[in-house]
């Protein structure tokens, strides 16, 4: 993955969350305050817009100008822990281009920066209930010799098992926790922006 495929996933990730802002906010609104949609439509709008004027000479400007500019941009939970994710990830790769291994390590790296900000485990009802099962097949497929594409399709298929796989669960992390059992029965709008970002990296990958 070169840095002109990060940046187009990057531009995936914009594109799909401005056609699913509804969706998410409706699942936001179930258990939360309704402005995942919204929250991170602005935030993937504003990295667009910051990627357009930055010339980047390694893989990683592009992760870490896109979780900076989600910190600075989006005020709820999400910002900061997908921004933290995104410069984690950034920090390792220093290159400009770089194979399935290397992004699995970064993307690694992205989900322990979650996981230090917002000290949820898998079951919680999170972003980590998506992301967890899809590094798992990333790791699987890299074993087997797959290429980027089959590893980051396997990701993807993973992080939408986990988000359907959040219905069933009770939060015990986020605003969500507030409702207690009554968070049962709902999908986790995070561990659905989670699956979003995995498909738009399979899709991008998949479409060079
Ligand atoms: P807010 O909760 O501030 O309104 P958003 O609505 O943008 O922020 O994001 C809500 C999502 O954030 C939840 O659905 C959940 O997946 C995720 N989330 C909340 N707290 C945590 C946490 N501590 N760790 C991981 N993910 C979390
Ligand atoms: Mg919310």
């Amino acid at each position: 993955m070169d840095i002109a495929v990060t940046r187009a996933w990057m531009q995936a990730i914009a594109a799909v969350v401005d056609e699913r802002t509804d969706y998410l906010t409706q699942l936001d609104s179930a258990i939360g305050d309704a402005d995942h949609g919204t929250n991170m439509r602005r935030g993937f709008a504003a990295v667009r817009d910051a990627l357009a004027e930055f010339t980047p000479t390694t893989v990683g400007d592009v992760l870490t100008r896109t979780g900076s500019t989600l910190v600075s941009s989006v005020g709820g939970a999400s910002g900061p822990l997908y921004g933290s994710a995104f410069r984690a990830m950034g920090k390792g790769l220093v290159e400009p281009e770089v194979d399935g291994k290397q992004l699995l390590a970064a993307l690694t790296d992205g989900l322990a920066a979650i996981q230090r900000l917002g000290a949820a485990v898998p079951g919680d009802k999170t972003i980590v209930d998506a992301y967890v099962p899809a590094l798992a097949a990333w790791e699987r497929e890299l074993s087997a010799g797959a290429d980027l594409a089959a590893m980051a399709t396997a990701a993807a298929d993973a992080a939408e098992d986990g988000m359907r796989a959040t219905t069933a669960l009770q939060a015990r992390k986020g605003r969500a926790s507030y409702l207690g059992a009554r968070s049962i029965g709902h999908q986790d709008p995070g561990a659905t922006s989670t699956a979003l970002i995995f498909r738009a990296l399979a899709d991008t990958v998949a479409g060079t």
